[in-house]
C-alpha cells in the first residue's frame, strides 16, 4: 500500500504558495495532452546551477513531498541556484500508477527531444541549461534501505551514503542478488552498500529508452545521482530520508568545488 503525503492537488497548492521573490514557480505545458508540470526556479542564476526532480513514477511518492519539505524550510544550500520539477508525471501520481496516463513510462521517454509529453516538456524548457549536478529522486518497493546510482565518475554518492549511515538511516547493501535497472551486468557498473556506479552509454542501450538522469548524464549534467528510497519504510522516514539525502549531496558538491578551488 501506497503511504502517500496527499492529493496531487495539495503539492500544487503548496507550491503555489511558496511563488514569490524566492521561488519563481511557473507551471509548464505538455503540447496537446493537456497537462502541466510545475517548474520552480530558485536562486541567483549566477551560481552553479543544481536540477532537482522528482515523480516521474507516480507511485513512488516521497520524492515530490520531500523537495517540497526542502524548500517550504529553505533548506537548500544558498551557495547553488536550482531547478526544480516538484512531479515530473502527475497524471502518474494522481493515479498511483509508475506511468503516465497514456500507460507510457516516462522515464524512458528522454532520448532526443523526447518521446512523451512529459518528457518534451522537461526537455524544451531545460535547453541550454547546463547543471553540476542533476538529483532525481525514485523509490524501490524491493529496496531494504537506501541506495543510488551515480554517473559522472565522482564520488558524491559515496559521501551521500555515509551521511544518511551516520544518521541512523538504513542503507540497502545491493547484494548481488538485488536487481538494478537496467539489466546491468557487472562488466558496465560496479555496486558497492547503497551504491551503484553505472556506465551511462550502456545503460541507454540495455534500458531500451532514456531515463531522466541518463540523459542529463550524457548531456547537461555535471554529475547524475538517482536516489532510492525503500517504499516499505515509514512514510515520514523515506520523506525525511530523501530530505537528508539531497542535503548531504549539496555538502559534498560544496566541499569539492571548494577543494578544486584551493
Ligand atoms: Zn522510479
Amino acid at each position: 500500500m501506497i503511504s502517500s503525503g496527499g492529493t496531487y492537488r495539495e503539492l500544487a497548492e503548496r507550491w503555489q504558495s511558496l511563488h514569490g521573490a524566492r521561488v519563481r514557480l511557473q507551471r509548464i505545458g505538455c503540447g496537446p495532452s493537456g497537462r502541466t508540470l510545475l517548474r520552480a526556479d530558485i536562486g541567483d542564476a549566477r551560481r552553479p546551477r543544481v536540477a532537482l526532480a522528482a515523480g516521474i513514477h507516480g507511485d513512488e511518492p516521497a520524492g515530490p513531498w520531500a523537495l517540497l519539505q526542502l524548500v517550504e524550510r529553505a533548506e537548500l544550500r544558498p551557495e547553488f541556484c536550482y531547478r526544480l520539477w516538484p512531479c515530473t508525471n502527475p497524471s502518474g501520481f494522481i493515479a498511483q500508477s509508475r506511468a503516465n496516463a497514456e500507460g507510457i513510462d516516462v522515464n524512458r521517454t528522454f532520448a532526443g527531444d523526447g518521446s512523451s509529453p512529459e518528457a518534451s516538456a522537461i526537455i524544451a524548457a531545460n535547453r541550454g541549461m547546463s547543471f553540476t549536478l542533476s538529483i532525481d529522486l525514485h523509490e524501490d518497493c524491493d529496496a531494504t534501505g537506501f541506495y543510488c546510482y551515480e554517473y559522472g565518475g565522482a564520488h558524491l554518492g559515496r559521501s551521500v551514503v555515509e551521511a544518511l549511515a551516520q544518521q541512523g538511516f538504513p542503507i540497502d547493501p545491493l547484494e548481488a542478488t538485488f536487481d538494478v535497472a537496467g539489466p546491468l551486468d557487472d562488466a558496465h557498473c560496479t555496486r558497492e552498500r547503497g551504491r551503484v556506479a553505472a556506465d551511462a552509454a550502456h545503460e541507454g542501450l540495455v534500458l531500451g529508452g532514456l531515463s531522466y538522469s541518463l540523459a542529463l548524464a550524457r548531456k547537461g549534467a555535471a554529475h547524475v545521482l538517482t536516489f532510492e528510497t525503500p517504499s516499505a519504510a515509514a512514510w515520514e522516514t523515506r520523506v525525511a530520508m530523501h530530505a537528508a539525502a539531497v542535503s548531504c549531496a549539496l555538502d559534498a558538491l560544496l566541499e569539492e568545488s571548494g577543494s578544486h578551488r584551493a
